[in-house]
């Protein structure tokens, strides 16, 4: 069983490899993304679902996402600017 098991990860992975290498999948996805984002439908569903993770679905969870986002502080710098920022402002970067 587990060996089948990693059979069927193993191939998986061969899967996503052969697609990450394949520039008319990349063009397919890409063309399909850019149909997407023009489409105002799905702009105005996206913007809606954007607010709703940032600002909540009501009052009370509006302000608890905001008491988690400020419950350190601002205490994470700007490698820009080095200005000290709320950690909702700020992307964790992987390398300069
Ligand atoms: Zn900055």
């Amino acid at each position: 069983m587990k060996h089948s098991q990693a059979g069927v990860c193993e191939q998986e992975r061969i899967t996503k490899q052969q697609k990450c290498n394949d520039a008319a999948y990349w063009q397919r996805e890409n063309e399909h993304q850019c149909a997407r984002h023009s489409d105002p439908a799905f702009a105005q569903c996206e913007h809606a679902r954007k607010e709703l993770k940032h600002f909540g679905k009501d009052l009370a969870e509006c302000i608890d996402l905001f008491l988690q986002i400020t419950h350190d502080g601002p205490v994470y710098v700007c490698t820009s600017c080095h200005q000290t920022k709320f950690v909702d402002d700020v992307q964790e970067l992987s390398s300069l």
